[in-house]
């Protein structure tokens, strides 16, 4: 069963399918010889989206000469190598509402109207790049092969035919000699054109052919940039207003895509930044478009409303959330104290989530909900790791709006910068570098780095030499002789920056309290990625889920900076419990004590996720 089989796309098509093929108007193209011989049955549609999958009904797999529908990726091809400015010199871009072989040239220019119809595409073919004919059309066959994602050959028996009997081209082909738009041999030129209109192709490549535009030039699955994206914003425009010759006007009008048709009864319509469509039904109109085939766009475009002018896309908004540090906390275990002043202040740190694709519109309104932010806003902290894309508009609003928000002091900070969009990723490390802007990998070390910049403006500072026993929470409850008991068991223990203090998977006999500095808390996934899930800081006790429970350690805790822990040994708390039970009680009552607001914490974390 095929992949795409009983989806509703697939449903659609073959509805569609059984529908337009009692269409029976229309005459096969013959003028030239081998077109001729197409079956009027013949007919395939395949949609293409611009991640790749594509959905084809009936004669999808059969190949078919391209002809014109190969004028918007040459066009296209040579828009990258030469630059619009070069190509306009050679061929314009206006209508001419005329057929597509006509042999008129723009008087005022002496340049072919546009590059869809014959005369102009002929003109382009003249611009091919190579040395020698043969690499001129082996550089054709590679550029068209791009675009489709796999070798295109060309059909020798309907090059032949064309080369016979293409005397029309030829008469348009020797004008512009002529008026010296193009200045190579017209024959060698007109055989480069006519193996390009014989390429073989399925409803299924032309529809991967179509994507490649829908998805800005990049084919979606060999991940080759083939166009930039002013070249395909500039080859859809052509196709939008001169694809379909002299019924241009009235499809923009009904159907309302880019789109380009061909006399094997090819058309290839266009949803920029959604999907293609490819038809292949041979009978045409008298204007030389496929009958079925301007049918069924016809069909497609008013069952899905993909006009795309009722498809002007409302402003999507951004903004995905919007919290503060009061709602959400980091990872870091804290203790009560600063757990108290995150709660009452924590509404200085706003944290933002943003999604999908910023653009003009979409950052006129993000910069809105900015500005909605409370005043006290200290710190604002941004996660990038659902946006899709920035486009300069939006960048440039964005680098405006961070140059106002650092000049009234507040600190922004970047999270989750998506490193696997190559686009984002630049436009974004441009803004940090720009104006100096904090970025940070994870969300959860940029909310901590938040909270203790906030904290540290906030608290008094840790005091180490004043340190003792019961500013640690396991043992705040103990009286003075329980301490001093409790001290002899206690070994002070350094490590520096980077020191793995415990391992995961190792036997583990000792809890440790932290004195002085922070470790983290790491841990690895199925795929062996390592994630940090948490920190401690003085006060704060890690390892007693082994020490006390037996067993091995389930993480790891590495020193963030140079640390200072106090060991205490299982066996020794053993003996503690003999000999001291009233201690151990109390020790154990903390214990249960902590558990509950860690516990909390982690319920709290994953209702967020939710
Ligand atoms: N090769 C054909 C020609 O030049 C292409 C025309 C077309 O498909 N409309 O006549």
């Amino acid at each position: 069963m095929g992949r795409t089989e009983g989806s509703p796309f697939q449903r659609y098509l073959e509805g569609l399918h059984a529908e337009l093929k009692g269409l029976n108007k229309g005459q096969v193209a013959d003028y030239i010889p081998e077109l001729a011989k197409a079956a009027p049955s013949n007919f395939g549609i395949s949609f293409a989206t611009i991640d790749g999958e594509v959905y084809s009904v009936g004669d999808s797999g059969i190949e078919f000469s391209i002809q014109s529908v190969s004028k918007p990726f040459a066009y296209g091809g040579a828009l990258s190598r030469l630059g619009t400015e070069a190509l306009l010199t050679k061929v314009g871009v206006e209508p001419t509402g005329e057929a597509f072989n006509s042999i008129v040239l723009d008087q005022v220019n002496n340049r072919p109207f546009n590059p869809m119809v014959n005369a102009g595409a002929i003109a382009v073919a003249a611009l091919a790049e190579g040395d020698t004919p043969e690499e001129r059309v082996a550089g054709m066959r590679r550029l068209f092969s791009r675009f489709a994602g796999r070798e295109l050959a060309v059909d020798e028996a309907v090059h032949r035919s064309e080369a016979e009997t293409g005397h029309r081209n030829r008469a348009i082909a020797y004008l512009m000699l002529n008026s010296g738009m193009i200045d190579r041999p017209p024959e060698e030129v007109l055989d480069l054109y006519f193996q390009q209109c014989a390429l073989r192709v399925t409803t299924e490549d032309l529809a991967l052919m179509g994507a490649v535009l829908a998805n800005g030039g990049v084919n979606p699955r060999t991940g080759d940039r083939v166009l930039g994206a002013a070249e395909v914003r500039d080859v859809l425009t052509l196709m939008m207003t001169c694809g379909m010759y002299d019924y241009a006007g009235e499809w923009s009008y009904e159907v309302g895509l880019p789109a380009k048709s061909g006399v094997s009864g090819g058309i290839l319509a266009i949803l920029p930044g959604q999907l293609s469509v490819a038809i292949w039904s041979p009978p045409l109109d008298t204007i030389g478009n496929s009958v079925r085939g301007i049918e069924a766009c016809r069909q497609i475009s008013r069952d899905f409303g993909l006009h795309l002018f009722m498809n002007a896309a409302s402003v999507e908004d951004v903004v995905r959330r919007v919290a503060s540090a009061r709602d959400q906390h980091s990872m870091r275990i804290r203790n009560p104290r600063d757990r108290d002043i995150l709660l009452e202040v924590g509404h200085r740190i706003a944290i933002v989530e943003l999604q999908g694709t910023l653009y003009f519109a979409s950052a006129e309104r993000m910069i809105r909900r900015f500005d909605a932010l409370p005043d006290e806003t200290r710190y604002l902290l941004l996660d990038f790791r659902r946006l899709t894309s920035i486009d300069p508009a939006a960048r440039r609003f964005f680098s405006d709006f961070l140059r106002r928000k650092c000049a009234e002091g507040v600190e922004i900070i970047f999270a989750e910068v998506p490193g696997h969009r190559a686009e984002v990723c630049a436009a974004l490390e441009g803004l940090v570098a720009e104006h100096d802007l904090t970025a940070i990998e994870t969300f959860d070390a940029a909310l901590e780095d938040c909270e203790e910049r906030l904290l540290a403006d906030l608290r008094q500072p840790f005091d180490f030499t004043s340190f003792s026993l019961n500013k640690i929470s396991l043992f705040s409850t103990l009286d003075h002789s329980e301490l001093a008991v409790v001290e002899t068991l206690i070994h002070p223990v350094a490590y520096s920056e980077g020191e793995t203090i415990v391992r995961r998977g190792d036997e583990g006999d000792i809890l440790f309290v932290v004195a002085r500095g922070t470790v983290s808390v790491w841990v690895e996934d199925q795929r062996g990625s390592r994630f940090r899930v948490g920190s401690m800081g003085p006060g704060q006790f890690f390892g007693e889920m082994a020490a006390l429970g037996g067993g091995r350690r389930s993480a790891d805790v590495v020193a963030d900076e140079s640390v200072v822990c106090y060991a205490l040994r299982s066996v020794e708390i053993e003996d503690l419990g003999q000999t001291h039970p009233q201690i151990m009680t109390k020790v154990l009552r903390s214990l249960a004590q902590e558990f509950g607001v860690r516990l909390r914490q982690a319920n709290a974390l994953v209702s967020a996720l939710k």
